[in-house]
């Protein structure tokens, strides 16, 4: 343990009952436009978690996308809640199965960056320093989608959204930072464009007890100005420019790479996306200079880390 304390609940060493076997869950007929991600990494996260998932969704684009009430396309137990309330409601529903005697059951808060990285950061903050036994998701598409397109905490510097027309003043809060100084006992960041690593820090979020967090990359074509074709490519060039690395943190202290491909320059990201259409030579130079420096500052992280576990 990083920090010499013992967090609760701790981590089982068997298997817990609830990991599935690649079945599908999500059903036809979900709401998503055309080329959302949303879908592709709701898809792959229940072939992993499996029919005994309770997901606690509030106010975001996958409240629509899971269909019109009575109907869900989600095939799981769908629990819809207020914006602010993603992580508290995911950690009543663990609390209310737990009293009846039923802890084989994963609970998911499952929200976008406007509920996550702005409305429900405080409770979901709330649940991290308790250690909430849930597993939060925040598929970040960058702007609050479903309301017209509008700026979150999430939404990077310089792109374009209907109340940013000159491009967002301010960088994209550092999520990943805050929660990883939550000390929680797992947090990562992943992208559709990268299905292996992908799989792989999904199972292991579903397989850790206490509170875990993986921040995904989810591409939106109408929010970012983008063909609906370019999803995966984008998903994919987020990471290769090192605008969204991806890395896995243990405990606040362990930090580590997982994917590390050739870098390119963020003009290639940044050309496909009307978002940042409107952005001259100087301004794409400005970004790939911040990229650069963050892309080292967390370089830094990665080797002290690597050292202390020597
Ligand atoms: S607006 Fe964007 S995030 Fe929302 S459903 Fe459409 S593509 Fe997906």
């Amino acid at each position: 343990m990083a920090d010499g304390l013992i967090r609760r609940p701790g981590r089982p060493a068997a298997e817990p009952r609830w990991i599935a076997r690649g079945e599908d869950q999500v059903q036809p007929g979900h709401l998503a436009c055309p080329g959302c991600a949303a879908p592709i990494l709701m898809r792959t996260f229940l072939q992993i978690a499996g029919p005994r998932t309770v997901l606690c969704i509030p106010a975001c684009c996958y409240a629509v996308i899971d269909g019109p009430f009575p109907y869900s396309s989600s095939g799981v137990n769908v629990v819809h809640c207020a914006f602010a309330t993603a992580a508290v409601t995911a950690a009543g529903v663990k609390a209310g199965l737990r009293a009846r005697g039923i802890d084989d059951v994963l609970v998911v808060a499952w929200a976008g960056d406007g509920g996550t990285f702005d409305i429900g950061l405080q409770s979901m903050s709330a649940c991290a320093e308790r250690n909430e036994d849930i597993l939060y998701v925040c598929y970040d598409n960058e702007a609050y989608m479903n309301t017209g397109i509008q700026r979150s905490g999430a939404t990077p510097a310089l792109a374009w959204t209907s109340n940013t027309a000159a491009g967002k003043q301010g960088r994209k809060k550092d999520l990943d930072g805050i929660m990883a100084a939550h000390r929680i006992p797992y947090f990562a960041t992943v992208s559709p464009g990268f299905h292996e690593d992908l799989v792989a820090k999904m199972t292991r979020a579903v397989r850790t007890r206490g509170f875990r967090m993986l921040h995904a990359l989810s591409p939106c074509p109408p929010g970012w100005k983008m063909e609906e074709r370019h999803t995966l490519t984008a998903a994919r060039l987020a990471v290769e420019t090192g605008l969204f690395p991806l890395y896995e943190v243990e405990d606040g202290a362990a930090w580590r790479e997982t994917v590390r491909p050739p870098r390119r320059p963020v003009a290639e990201y940044l050309r496909l996306q009307g978002r940042f259409g409107q952005l001259p030579p100087e301004k794409v130079a400005e970004i790939q200079r911040v990229v650069d420096d963050d892309a080292a500052l967390l370089a830094q992280r990665f080797r002290a880390s690597a050292e202390r576990a020597r």
